[in-house]
Formats: structure tokens, C-alpha cells, sequence
């Protein structure tokens, strides 16, 4: 705080929270010139999308918490790999192209693009995916651009928001097979719901953004490297280099107007228990904290019916892992049909399987992850009943699965994955100005105009730093204009 009579310090600020919205908020702060201080309640950075290693089982293995992939579109998030120097570690396809098994049909279809402009770069897979009869292809097609002159329209507006994608797809002679074959495969893994509990906004701002508007906007991309390397390890070495003081296990507990007008941040920190405190001070303070924390700490008044927070709802992410001691999928990914199983995963190099350096050949084996999202009538199943429903279902999927001997089955939950992408949601997301001087929000789940995504996150660092610093009166280079 500073002295009577002196003006109030506005040179200083605090972000809390770690994850991708907090680290992106604290670097352009920073590089803006203020004096920095992240806290994060964990000893890691990262948030959502983290590391840790397991030992045991197959031996050490670094496993991410959820598998993550992120699209061309994604330039934001494309920006923050750039900037903490990981871009050539999260490499993205040339062109979109995803495997889709029908385990009870026994076909393979493939979702993938060509050179052609929009929308023809998707015509000729969509013509021939077997996945759908005929008339669905047709119909499948029609209903993209009608969904894409939504997404033109404003995917904002209310009324697109207060429906459901479901009632949308049906009114557009969507199957219940198209919806299962195309859109929920796509839909269930980018906003975590399935149709009728998707907001027909959001559904149409994705698919349009990822498929209607540039060729390669869905090319996927995805880390090969553990997460933990590049939204910790790296990220906290450039946060360092950027002069942002990094105060990891400090949980904010408290913030509250100071009479010059600066805010004051009471940190409990201290590895056990949070024994020891700090208090901070600073003119701009970021709250880069999941919806519920947000709205504990906002001063009264920041936010205008504050309990509309509290009801933007979450969704669980389920991992089911198996370390196979052999390989069994001879692809990167695979998406799958017929099956409990959404979406199966090579990580075997990433997680460093068979000690340092890696896998090396097929002695180490093969490591699965399988992300199960919408996952909300499994994630509290126990591990012994997981593994009894999904191995068999691998087995079916993948047939050298049959004869591989499992050598680790283990399972990641996340209930509070995403926020909840239902209908009206976006009514309830706030911007990153709050009423309060001084205070801004960033988060994924803030008014982004995406879904629950990393590029999410780092849109939502991005637009409460450069108005906090246009708040300022500071000059500050717009590294992403876009992120508006
Ligand atoms: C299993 C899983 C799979 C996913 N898959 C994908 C994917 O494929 N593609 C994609 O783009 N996105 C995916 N996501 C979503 C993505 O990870 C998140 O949207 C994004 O990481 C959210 O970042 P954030 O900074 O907004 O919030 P968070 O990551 O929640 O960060 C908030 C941080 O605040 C800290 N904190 C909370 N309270 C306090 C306090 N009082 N004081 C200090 N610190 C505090 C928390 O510890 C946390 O680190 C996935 C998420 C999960 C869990």
C-alpha cells in the first residue's frame, strides 16, 4: 500500500491461478512493463492441463492428465506454444485427418480434407464415409451450411444460445445414426456434452471455426511431449525470464480494496498446510481461477447477479490408461463407433514409456490413453469395473489388442473438466471487466465466445491483460488482435 499522500502504486500486479488464462495473463503484464506476481495453489503450473508421473505398473511413465489436442484455429494457444518456444513440440497435421472404426460394422471411415476451398475440402470424405447411408451424407451436408450461416451470423445471440444442438439437428433431417457418426463424434470431443446438451451457439461457433471457414482450420494438433513440459517446465522458465515473481502453493484467500484504491491479496502459502502468509498489493489484480473460486473472491458489487457464476455448471473428463506390452494400434489416434470408447490414443513416446529416451521398439510396449468425455455416468466407477467393461471393448476395437498382455490399467478423473456447454450458458459467462477498478476476470470459462478449450484460456489471459493495461493508460503491443 502506499504512504498517505502518495498516489497509489499502479505499477504492480497480481494474476491468480495458474493455468494457461493466469500464465498468458502474467507474461503480457509483465512484458508490459508491470511488476508481476502468479500465485497458484498448486506446486505446479498448468492447471487443467498438467502432468504427473506414475511409477509401478510399466515402470516410470509421465502421464498427462487428459489427452489434449488443440486445431490449426486454435491461434491463440498456437501463439502461447510460440511463446513459451514449444511450437515444434505440439506439431499439427498436415491435413485434418481422422480415423473413425465402426466396431459392430467392422468399417473403417476416415473424416479428412483436401486442398479444395470451403466447404468443398470436406466433400469428397464426407461423399464417401461409410459411416452414413446416401441420404445422410446428403443431408449431413446441407445441415453444415445451414450451420455455418449460423456461425455467421453472431453464434452470441441469445436465441442461438437458449437452444439446444439436438432440436436444431433434427429439425434439419439429422438421424439419430448422423448425429452419432458425425456430429456427436466431432461435438462430444471438442465442447465435452453431447447434442441436446450443447448450446446451439457454441455447437455452431466451433464447427464453423474448426470445419466452415479456412481449409486447415481443423487440422489437429496435439503435444509430444508431456503437458507438464510445456505449461510448466517451459512456461514457468519463461515467466522467470520475463520477471514475473511465481508463487506456487500460495492459495489466494482473500481480496479486498485498499483506501487508495489498490487491492490487497492475502496469500496463505507454505508447502504443508498452507502454514505461513503473504500479503500482496498491487492496482491490477487477475482472477484467473475456476468460476467458483472467482466468485469468493470478487469484491461485492464486481459482478452484477454474482450467482450466475455459480450456475455455469461442469463436466467430467474420464482417462482410462493401458500400457499393452506390445503395440496394438498402429496409428496415432482413433476415433471409434459401436463401443463405450470415443477416442483412443498413442502416448507411448510422449510418456517416455520404457525409462529415459523413451520407448525403443516394441519391447517397451504400447501405451493407451482413452479420453472418455460427457463422461458424467462413469467418472466415480470404481478402477476394477472400468477395466472390466473397457478392456473387452479395446479388444474388439483393436484385434491385436486380443492376444496383448495388459501390463498397466489405470484411470484419471476429472469432474470438473470443462463448464458445462448447455444451452443459455453463454448468458451466464461474464467479460473480462468486472465492476470493481482494478479487478479482471480470465478463465476458460468466461465470456471467450469458445468453448472450454486451451485456446479458451489463453484468449481470456489475453483480453483481461491488454484491458487492464488499456485501463492503465499503458502502450502494449497487441500480440493477437483477434483475441477481442
Ligand atoms: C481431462 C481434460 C481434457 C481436456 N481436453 C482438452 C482438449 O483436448 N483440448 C482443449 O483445448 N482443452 C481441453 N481441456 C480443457 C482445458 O484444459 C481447459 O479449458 C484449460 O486448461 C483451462 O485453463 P484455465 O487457465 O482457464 O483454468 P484452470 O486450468 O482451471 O486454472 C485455474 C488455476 O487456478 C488455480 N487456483 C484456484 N484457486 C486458486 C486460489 N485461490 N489461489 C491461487 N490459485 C488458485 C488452480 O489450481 C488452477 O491451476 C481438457 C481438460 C481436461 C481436464
Amino acid at each position: 500500500m502506499s504512504a498517505p499522500g502518495e498516489a497509489p502504486d499502479r505499477s504492480r500486479a497480481v494474476v491468480v491461478g495458474g493455468g494457461l488464462a493466469g500464465i498468458t495473463a502474467a507474461l503480457r503484464l509483465a512484458d508490459a512493463g508491470l511488476d508481476t506476481t502468479l500465485v497458484e495453489t498448486r506446486p505446479r503450473l498448468g492447471g487443467l492441463a498438467f502432468s504427473f508421473h506414475r511409477t509401478g505398473g510399466a515402470g516410470g511413465l509421465t502421464v498427462d492428465n487428459g489427452h489434449h489436442v488443440h486445431l490449426r484455429c486454435c491461434t491463440a494457444y498456437r501463439w502461447f506454444l510460440e511463446r513459451v518456444g514449444a511450437r515444434d513440440l505440439a506439431p499439427l497435421q498436415p491435413r485434418l485427418d481422422i480415423p473413425v472404426y465402426d466396431v459392430e460394422r467392422r468399417r473403417l471411415g476416415r473424416l479428412r480434407r483436401t486442398a479444395l476451398p470451403v466447404p468443398l475440402h470436406l466433400a469428397a470424405s464426407l461423399a464417401s464415409y461409410p459411416h452414413l447411408s446416401p441420404v445422410e451424407r446428403i443431408r449431413a451436408g446441407r445441415a453444415a451450411l445451414a450451420l455455418r450461416r449460423l456461425g455467421r451470423i453472431d453464434p452470441n445471440d441469445p436465441a442461438l444460445d437458449g437452444q439446444d444442438f439436438a432440436g436444431w439437428l433434427r429439425r434439419h433431417g439429422q438421424s439419430p445414426r448422423a448425429v452419432r457418426a458425425l456430429w456427436d463424434l466431432v461435438g462430444v470431443a471438442t465442447l465435452n456434452a453431447r447434442a441436446p446438451d450443447v448450446s446451439l451457439g457454441l455447437a455452431a461457433m466451433v464447427l464453423t471455426t474448426g470445419l466452415l471457414t479456412e481449409p486447415g482450420a481443423a487440422d489437429i494438433g496435439w503435444s509430444r511431449v508431456p503437458l507438464g513440459h510445456l505449461h510448466d517446465t517451459l512456461a514457468g522458465a519463461v515467466l522467470e525470464k520475463a520477471g514475473v515473481r511465481v508463487v506456487r502453493q500460495g492459495r489466494a484467500r482473500t481480496l479486498r480494496p485498499e483506501p487508495d484504491g489498490t487491492w490487497r491479496v492475502e496469500v496463505d502459502t507454505g508447502a504443508r498446510g498452507f502454514a505461513g502468509g503473504e500479503t500482496l498489493t498491487a492496482g491490477t489484480v487477475v482472477l484467473a481461477v475456476p468460476q467458483k473460486e472467482a466468485h469468493r473472491l470478487l469484491p461485492e458489487g464486481a459482478v452484477a447477479e454474482p450467482e450466475r457464476l455459480l450456475r455455469i455448471g461442469t463436466a467430467p473428463i474420464l482417462g482410462i490408461h493401458v500400457v499393452y506390452d506390445r503395440k496394438v494400434l498402429h496409428r496415432p489416434f482413433l476415433a471409434a463407433l459401436g463401443t463405450p470408447v470415443q477416442w483412443v490414443f498413442d502416448r507411448t513416446e510422449a510418456s517416455g514409456l520404457g525409462g529415459p529416451g523413451g520407448a525403443r521398439g516394441e519391447a517397451a510396449g504400447q501405451y493407451l490413453t482413452v479420453s472418455q468425455s460427457a463422461a458424467g455416468e462413469e467418472i466415480d466407477r470404481p478402477v476394477a469395473v472400468l477395466r472390466e467393461r473397457y478392456l473387452p471393448e479395446l479388444a474388439r476395437l483393436m484385434p491385436a489388442a486380443r492376444s496383448a498382455r495388459v501390463r498397466d490399467f489405470f484411470v484419471t478423473r476429472e469432474r470438473t473438466a470443462t463448464f458445462a456447454p448447455a444451452p443459455g450458458v453463454g448468458r451466464l459467462r461474464p467479460a473480462a471487466r468486472t465492476g470493481a477498478p482494478g479487478v479482471w476476470l480470465a478463465g476458460a470459462w468466461t465470456a471467450t465466445g469458445w468453448p472450454a478449450t486451451m485456446e479458451g484460456a489463453v484468449r481470456s489471459g489475453l483480453t483481461a491483460a491488454r484491458e487492464a493495461l488499456a485501463a492503465l493508460g499503458r502502450p502494449h503491443d497487441d500480440v493477437f488482435p483477434e483475441a477481442a
